[in-house]
């Protein structure tokens, strides 16, 4: 959500007339997107914060920008007296303070020097910075903004406010922009992105907008994420399954494996319904590949709860599990009403017990991939080799001399490992 915020962000100050800069030193603007999900990316955003300090004493006319989930929705009065040095805060996914600030400044100075305003924001689809147009072949579209489930655990809907979709013509309109811009493979976000059109009666649904963005001419890939269990509709599983260009891979967090935890967590769900979901995905959808989430060290979790967790991640050998340890986020029920009581070292030894069992997991789903053909979308070169994606999200790389980006090739794996594939072209 944030690397798709911070492109719009660049794409409206090229409009602006600024050009981007890799040192901070040498910049007019500086834009700070923020991530609070774990403490440890929130402590990340304070440290880059102080870096700019020296930056700002010596150029203080340099317009430095907050960005993101360290601002929120609501913060900015308690921030302003915190970090002086930011002189404005913008709300995740709301590049407006920014753009304002930078107009209204610009026109008075202009008007200042006795010269007509010409300095606006222009309407228009121009997504992508212009660095990245022609070169970014996947691109992501946000699709629902905040979220209104409240787990225990997360900070999210506080700082991104209540859950909003935008308006399927946007989508559409954004979808075609992309694709102008070269990009030929586009991912849908939302914190549950399967309540797309909740909120919109005349809308349509996230089948439906799947089912109308797969019309766009160019467009190759369509992927959508995060899921929650208790969204995922089957029609929207049909759309997988009989839509080419929406890709066979599925992101549907399980956080754990213990219903006790589930509902301190209050995910609404049990471990054994999201085994049957996990089922019926595998039933629906041949071939299909599931990401989750976990947290381990969740307050009150017990050896006995995390073994729940380890053994049903060991019973389902899902493709992917993105894991974290439980972190104390503020205003959250978990830290108000619970207490953090998993020492560090034990939540780290939790960690590594997930990481080495789904390593092996992985391991042994990519080495069926040994000596198969399977359909990669390039993306760009790493280090000498060609980087691209099955369908299934798997990580593929090849050596070769022809320009493959954007390019989508069928490829023959010849070396596989934990995390990615080694391939040649067929
Ligand atoms: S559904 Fe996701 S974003 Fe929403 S509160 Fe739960 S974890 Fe946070």
């Amino acid at each position: 959500m944030n690397e798709a915020d911070s492109q719009r962000v660049a794409s409206a100050l090229e409009r602006l007339g600024y050009e981007p800069t890799p040192a901070p030193e040498a910049a007019d603007v500086i834009v700070l997107n923020t991530c609070v999900v774990r403490q440890s990316a929130e402590n990340k955003a304070y440290g880059r914060l102080s870096s700019l300090q020296p930056i700002k004493d010596r150029r203080p006319g340099v317009v430095i920008n907050l960005m993101g989930c360290l601002v929120g929705i609501k913060n900015t009065d308690r921030l302003k007296s915190r970090f002086p040095l930011v002189d404005i805060f913008s709300p995740p996914s709301d590049p407006r303070p920014l753009i304002d600030y930078l107009t209204q400044t610009e026109t008075r100075v202009l008007e200042e020097a006795g010269t007509e305003r010409r300095f606006a924001l222009m309407d228009g689809d121009l997504v992508l910075p212009a660095a990245e147009r022609g070169q970014a072949v996947s691109a992501f579209i946000p699709v629902v903004y905040g979220c209104s489930h409240a787990c225990t655990f997360c900070i999210i809907p506080f700082r991104r406010g209540v859950e909003r979709s935008r308006p399927a013509q946007d989508v559409l309109s954004e979808a075609r922009a992309l694709v102008a811009q070269g990009v030929k493979e586009i991912t849908l976000l939302g914190q549950i992105v399967d309540r797309y059109g909740k909120d919109i009666p005349e809308g349509p649904d996230l089948a439906g907008l799947l089912r109308q963005l797969a019309g766009i001419d160019g467009l190759e890939r369509i992927r959508f994420l995060t899921s929650h269990p208790n969204w995922m509709t089957d029609e929207l599983l049909d759309v997988v399954a009989s839509e080419p260009k929406v890709c066979p891979h599925i992101e549907v967090p399980v956080q754990a494996g213990h219903d006790e935890v589930l509902a301190n967590m209050k995910r609404g769900y049990t471990a054994e319904d999201y085994r049957r979901l996990v089922e019926k995905i595998r039933q629906r959808i041949p071939g299909v590949s599931i990401a989750t989430d976990v947290i381990v060290g969740f307050p009150g979790e017990t050896a006995d709860q995390f073994q729940a967790t380890y053994d049903l991640l060991a019973e389902l050998k899902l493709d992917v599990a993105h894991l974290a340890r439980y972190s104390s986020r503020p205003d959250t029920v978990a830290t108000r009403r619970m207490v953090d009581d998993v020492p560090a070292a034990e939540k780290m030894r939790r960690f590594r017990e997930l990481e080495s069992l789904q390593e092996g997991i992985v391991t042994e789903i990519h080495a069926r991939h040994l000596n198969r053909q399977v359909e990669v979308l390039f993306e760009e070169k790493v280090k000498g080799r060609w980087k691209g994606r099955t369908p299934t999200n798997k990580l593929v790389f090849v050596s070769s001399d022809e320009n493959l980006r954007g390019q989508i090739r069928q490829v023959t794996i010849t070396r596989t490992g934990p995390w990615s594939m080694q391939a040649d072209l067929a």
